[in-house]
C-alpha cells in the first residue's frame, strides 16, 4: 500500500485512476528533421486535426455563447489555412526543420509581425496565431489542449494547477484532483468545491510521476489518499462512500423545503459558481439564488478581452436559467493568483496587495464599461445582481456607481432594455472597508463579505501559501468581529450583508451568523442542502456570540 497524506480541501471519496495533467510547454521540441517528407505528411495531419477541433469548438461555442463567441475558433480556423502563414512553415519544413519547430517559427513570425502593425485589431490577431500555432504544436505531439487525454474519467494529478486550467478541463472526466502544492484557499480549490468534486492539495514529493495510471482512493476531507490499499485501509475508504450515498439521500429530503430556524429567523442559501455551466449544480441542490458568480473566470478561460456580447450572453443565461432567483455578480477580480496574459499586467512584489480588482477596472475604464454595459443588458433577463470586489474606500464606490449611471445613459439612449433598480453591492474583504463600513452602507444596497480576502488581510496572512498552517484561520475573533462590525453598519442603514467567502460553509459558525444576524450565507452548490439541515434544526434566539471572545 502508498499511504499519502496531504490537506483535503473539497470532501469527498472516490476511487479512481491517477492521471497526470499534460502541459504542452514542458515538453521539449527536437528542431532537426531526419525525414522531411514523413515532418510534411505529420503537418498536415496536424492541421486537419486542428481544423476539425476548431469546427467542432465553433459549433460548441455557437450553441453555448451565440455567434460572435463561434467567430473565434472561426477565426482560428481560417489562421489554419491561411496561405501566408501556410508557405513560411513549408519554408521552414523545407530548410529542414521537424513539423514542431516549423509551426513554432511560423507562429512566432506572424506574431511578431501583426503586433508590430499600426492596426489595434490587428495587433491583437497575434494572440491568436499564437494560439493557432500552439494548437498544431499541440497535435503533432500528441497533447491534448486541456489536458487530459483518457477517455474514462480520472483523478487528475499536477504539481499546482491555475485557476485557468482547471477552469479549461472538461469536468465530465474528472473524479478528484490531487496536487502536490496549493492550499485550501486557491482559486482551484474553491473551483473544486464550485464543482463538488474531490481534492486533496500539499502532498509534495509523495505524488510522484511514477503514480500515474495506479488506482487510487482519496478523501477530501482528511487529505488521504491510498494506492492498493490494505484491508484496514480498504474498509475505511468503502465504509466512507456508503455513508456518503446515504447522505445523499438523506439531504435529498431538504429540497424544496424553506432556509428558516425553528423559531422563525430566516437565512437566504445561496450558490458561489464560477461559470454559467455550474447553474445546473445550483438548480440540482436547490440554491435560493447566486450569491456570488466570479465573472473573472470568463476573463481566465480567455486569449482575449471577451467582448460585450460574449459576456451578455454568459450573464444572460445564468440570469434566465435562476428563472427570477437573485444572481449577484460580482465585476471582474484578477490580479493576486488570477493571473490573465492579455491583460498585460506589470510583474507586482506583492500581487495580493498591488493593481487587482476594483482597481484594474478603475483604471481601465473601457474594460469596465463592456462588463457593466453586459450585465446592465442581462439584467433585462432575470434579477441580477452587480458587486464590487477590494473596495477599500467611499470614492471607489462613487466612482463604481457613476460608471454604472453612464453606461445606462447609453443604454437609454440605443434604446436598449436593462432594470433601472439593479441592485448595487460591495464585497467587505479589506480591513479598511470594514472600518468605513457605516459610511460604505448609505452608497449601496447590500454588502458580502469575502472572508477569504478579509482573513488574507486582516491576519497578514498569505491565503495562497500553503505553510502558514495554524496562522491562517478564518475563524480567529479579529475576523469574526469584523463581521459583526460589517452587520451591524449594513442593519443600520437598513441593506442585507451575506458571506460568500469559504467560511459561509462552516456549520460550527451558523450559531455565531445567526447570532449576528447574517441574512444571507452564498457556498458551494454541493454545501446547501447539509446547511439547509443545520438552519432548520437551529434556534436563533439562542445563539451566543461567544466565539468572538478571544
Ligand atoms: C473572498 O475573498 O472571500 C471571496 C469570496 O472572493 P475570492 O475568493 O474570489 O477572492
Ligand atoms: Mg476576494
Amino acid at each position: 500500500m502508498i499511504l499519502m497524506q496531504g490537506k483535503g480541501v473539497s470532501k469527498g471519496v472516490v476511487k479512481g485512476p491517477i492521471y497526470f495533467y499534460q502541459r504542452a510547454e514542458t515538453a521539449a521540441v527536437q528542431t532537426a528533421a531526419s525525414d522531411p517528407e514523413e515532418e510534411k505528411r505529420r503537418m498536415e495531419e496536424a492541421k486537419e486535426r486542428s481544423m476539425d477541433q476548431l469546427n467542432a469548438l465553433a459549433d460548441k461555442a455557437r450553441e453555448e455563447a451565440g455567434d460572435e463567441a463561434a467567430m473565434l475558433f472561426e477565426t482560428h480556423a481560417m489562421f489554419v489555412e491561411d496561405e501566408d502563414f501556410c508557405d513560411c512553415m513549408t519554408a521552414a519544413l523545407e530548410e529542414g526543420c521537424t513539423a514542431e519547430r516549423a509551426v513554432e517559427t511560423a507562429g512566432e513570425q506572424f506574431a511578431a509581425m501583426l503586433a508590430a502593425m499600426d492596426d489595434a485589431y490587428m495587433q491583437a490577431r497575434a494572440a491568436d496565431i499564437k494560439d493557432v500555432a500552439r494548437r498544431i504544436r499541440n497535435n503533432l505531439m500528441g497533447v491534448t489542449e486541456g489536458g487530459i487525454d483518457s477517455e474514462e474519467p480520472v483523478i487528475l494529478a499536477a504539481d499546482d494547477l491555475a485557476p485557468s486550467e482547471t477552469l479549461q478541463l472538461d469536468k465530465r472526466k474528472i473524479l478528484g484532483f490531487v496536487t502536490q502544492g496549493g492550499s485550501s484557499n486557491s482559486h482551484t480549490a474553491i473551483l473544486a468545491r464550485t464543482m463538488g468534486i474531490p481534492a486533496i492539495c500539499g502532498l509534495g514529493d509523495q505524488l510522484k510521476q511514477e503514480l500515474n495510471g495506479r488506482t487510487a482512493y482519496i478523501d477530501g476531507e482528511t487529505g488521504k489518499a491510498a494506492i492498493e490499499p490494505d484491508d484496514i485501509t480498504l474498509n475505511a475508504f468503502q465504509a466512507k462512500l456508503e455513508k456518503q450515498q446515504e447522505m445523499k439521500t438523506l439531504m435529498d429530503t431538504m429540497k424544496g423545503q424553506e432556509d428558516v430556524t425553528l423559531d422563525g429567523q430566516h437565512m437566504m442559501v445561496y450558490c458561489n459558481i464560477g461559470s454559467p455551466e455550474d447553474v445546473a449544480a445550483v438548480l440540482s441542490n436547490d440554491g435560493q439564488g447566486i450569491g456570488l458568480f466570479r465573472s473573472e473566470f470568463l476573463y481566465l478561460a480567455a486569449s482575449d478581452y471577451p467582448t460585450e456580447e460574449e459576456q451578455f450572453q454568459a450573464y444572460k443565461e445564468v440570469a434566465s436559467a435562476m428563472g427570477g432567483k437573485r444572481v449577484v455578480i460580482r465585476t471582474l477580480d484578477i490580479g493576486a493568483d488570477k493571473q490573465v496574459d492579455y491583460f498585460e499586467m506589470q510583474k507586482e512584489e506583492n500581487p495580493a496587495l498591488g493593481v487587482r480588482a476594483i482597481r484594474i477596472c478603475l483604471n481601465r475604464p473601457e474594460v469596465f464599461r463592456i462588463q457593466l454595459r453586459a450585465l446592465y443588458r442581462a439584467s433585462a433577463y432575470g434579477k441580477v445582481a452587480i458587486m464590487f470586489p477590494m473596495i477599500t474606500s467611499v470614492w471607489e464606490v462613487k466612482e463604481c456607481k457613476r460608471a454604472c449611471r453612464k453606461v445606462m445613459a447609453e443604454l437609454d439612449k440605443e434604446g436598449v432594455p436593462y432594470n433601472k433598480d439593479t441592485e448595487l453591492g460591495i464585497m467587505v474583504e479589506t480591513p479598511a472597508s470594514v472600518l468605513v463600513a457605516e459610511e460604505l452602507a448609505r452608497e449601496v444596497d447590500f454588502f458580502s463579505v469575502g472572508t477569504n480576502d478579509l482573513t488574507q488581510y486582516t491576519l497578514a496572512c498569505d491565503r495562497q501559501a500553503n505553510d502558514l498552517g495554524k496562522f491562517f484561520d478564518p475563524r480567529h475573533p479579529a475576523v469574526l468581529r469584523a463581521l459583526k462590525m460589517a452587520a451591524d453598519a449594513a442593519h443600520k442603514a437598513g441593506i442585507w450583508i451575506g458571506i460568500c467567502g469559504e467560511l459561509g460553509a462552516d456549520l460550527t459558525l451558523l450559531e455565531t451568523f445567526l447570532a449576528i444576524g447574517i441574512d444571507e450565507l452564498s457556498v458551494s452548490p454541493s454545501a446547501v442542502l447539509p446547511l439547509r439541515a443545520e438552519i432548520r434544526k437551529s434556534i436563533a434566539k439562542t445563539c451566543t456570540l461567544e466565539k468572538l471572545e478571544c
